[in-house]
């Protein structure tokens, strides 16, 4: 019977195919690394748009700055308002400047939404 030789990395050794199915995993971690960071910068540079920036203005402004979902329980909350995106930058890039995807909602409330 053919027997792979065995390479040795720290203090495990491997076969060859098991060093290729290594690196495979290393490169798509790598890949996957990269392409998030791109993602980041692209959403960084989209917050940080003059376009973005009135948007939000005409959310918080439509929405009474309050914050929709205490208001939805009855609560009157104007304070730590963000404007949160309904569907997400990451699931749908061009609803991003979507008023009727946008909603003014305080920080605890946006810590629930996406706690889920
Ligand atoms: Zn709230
Ligand atoms: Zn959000």
């Amino acid at each position: 019977m053919f027997v792979q030789p065995k390479v040795r990395l720290g203090n495990k050794s491997y076969t060859q195919t098991e060093l290729q199915d290594y690196r495979k995993a290393n490169t798509q971690r790598y890949n996957q690394q990269v392409r998030h960071d791109s993602r980041n910068k692209e959403y960084t540079t989209f917050y940080n748009s003059t376009q973005w920036r009135k948007l939000r203005i005409q959310v918080l402004t439509r929405d009474n700055y309050l914050c929709q979902h205490c208001l939805a329980q009855g609560v009157v909350n104007d304070k730590d308002l963000i404007v949160h995106h309904k569907i997400e930058l990451k699931r749908d890039w061009s609803k991003r400047l979507d008023m009727e995807n946008l909603e003014a909602v305080c920080i605890s409330c946006h810590n629930k939404i996406h706690e889920k």
